[in-house]
């Protein structure tokens, strides 16, 4: 055998970089429609978001974080040390261009074609999460009963009207509740809500973690290979298939490589020499399996900025938006602070056992991911960049990679997720 015939017998059709939940839902579409899939991951039975998130399917989410005027509740936040926001001062040099770039996108242009950026892949999630999940045996922990968002306060309800009139424009469905509609829906909350914001289109998982498993597990099932090993950059060598190449010189190649390193993708993507903007927004969570509540719905505490999710293994308290890079240890005195919301909204919830977790969400300024080819390398597909909406939008992310892949017309423009938007 030549040599020549060597390599290329183990150049696989797709080479997926990351196996969080993005990349096993790309991998599993290429799979599906007769690839050959090799899955590089550092750890994959390691932490990453897509283990420990909140387990909501968001479809509802259809505006970005940034909106006009968060700048003063922003500082705000920023003084409030356990507080929603927070910065970690010596992040901030690296962080600045990101946070220009976020302030941008408030304006009332950009925050419109955002979302209808959003809107647009929100609309057909349940279309593309709905057969992957029949497929790996995942529907019966796809709890689909709605969330509601509630309110402490009249002005803060009558703040958020505005944004929720515009959501309806986009297509998002939901209703006003009254302080006792609320408390009937979910007789565990504390009567102090009054008001409520019911989204039946929002629904969520058992157990994020279990779920990567699954599909990991399926993605195994349907052929891919699985090699272990960090990838340092990606080498487009003109005489070979191109290769992600890993920290031991070891090159893995592949007609088409996908990356979807969540929020370590930028080393990726800069190493062809495409620019991008993705920070990690850390969140905390903590977890308790004996919380000895009924609670049947993910609830959104509007004003506190935190979530409580009725997972499988237990209520899940979190939120929280810490900028401090990738490399800095965990403050989980922010799970703490959370959990202390969380057991004052939730009288009587019992915290024996509780599971305390930090992860990396990875963010873009814009709220949007980036998906598409590196117009560098026609070969390179990126993946990656969901923020709070990985898990949501997993499923349609593979699926419209697997359009790239095959080379179809897209049924929607990617043209807001293009990675070129960060070229200036
Ligand atoms: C507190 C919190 C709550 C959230 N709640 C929700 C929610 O309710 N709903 C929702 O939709 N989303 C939610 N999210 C967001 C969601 O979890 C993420 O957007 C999603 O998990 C990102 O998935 P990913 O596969 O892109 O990245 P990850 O899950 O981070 O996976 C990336 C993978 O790449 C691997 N990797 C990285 N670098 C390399 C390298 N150089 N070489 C090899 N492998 C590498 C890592 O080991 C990892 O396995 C939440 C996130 C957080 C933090």
């Amino acid at each position: 055998m030549t040599q020549q015939a060597e390599v290329s017998s183990k150049v696989s059709d797709v080479v997926v970089v990351g196996g969080g939940i993005v990349g096993l839902s790309c991998a599993w579409s290429a799979l599906r429609e007769g690839a050959t899939v090799t899955m590089v991951d550092r750890d994959f039975e390691g932490d990453r978001a897509s283990h420990g998130n909140a387990g909501g399917i968001a479809v509802t989410e259809t505006t970005p974080i940034a909106v006009s005027g968060m700048y003063t509740k922003a500082l705000k936040w920023l003084f409030d040390p356990l507080g929603p926001l927070s910065l970690d001062w010596k992040h901030l040099p690296s962080a600045l261009p990101w946070l220009v770039a976020f302030q941008r996108c408030g304006n009332k242009e950009r925050f419109r074609a955002i979302s209808l950026a959003l809107a647009q892949l929100n609309d057909r999630v349940y279309q593309d999460i709905v057969p992957m999940f029949e497929d790996i045996g995942a529907m019966k922990q796809l709890y689909r009963r709605g969330a509601m968002t509630v309110y402490e306060t009249d002005e803060a309800f009558a703040a958020d009207q505005r944004e929720w009139t515009f959501k309806r424009e986009l297509g998002v469905r939901w209703r006003a509740l009254s302080q006792a509609e609320v408390q009937a829906l979910e007789p565990s909350l504390a009567p102090v809500f009054r008001h409520g914001v019911f989204l039946e289109d929002w629904s969520h998982i058992g157990d994020p973690k279990q779920l990567v498993t699954q599909l990991r597990d399926r993605v195994r099932a349907l052929g891919a290979t699985f090699v272990s090993g960090t990838v340092t950059r990606l080498d487009m060598s003109a005489s070979l298939a191109p290769a992600a190449v890993t920290d031991t010189d070891e090159h893995i190649r592949g007609r088409r490589i996908v990356v979807a390193t969540g929020a370590w993708s930028a080393a990726l993507a800069e190493s062809i020499g495409d620019r991008v903007l993705l920070d990690s927004e850390r969140g905390y969570n903590t977890t308790l399996p004996e919380h000895g509540i009924g609670l049947s719905r993910e609830v959104i505490f509007a004003e506190r900025k935190f979530v409580a999710t009725p997972l499988d293994i237990g209520v899940r308290i979190g939120g929280a938006a810490e900028f401090a890079g990738l490399k800095a240890p965990p403050n989980y005195k922010r799970s703490d602070a959370l959990l202390a919301l969380g057991k004052r909204f939730l009288p009587g919830i019992n915290d024996a056992g509780a599971v305390k977790w930090m992860g990396h969400r990875p963010a873009t300024p814009d709220s949007l991911p980036v998906i598409g080819r590196s117009p560098r390398a026609s070969s390179v597909i990126y993946a990656f960049g969901h923020g709070h909406l990985g898990l949501t939008q997993s499923a349609t992310t593979g699926a419209l990679v697997a359009d790239l892949l095959a080379g179809r017309t897209p049924g929607i423009n990617l043209e807001p997720y293009s990675i070129s938007r960060f070229r200036n």
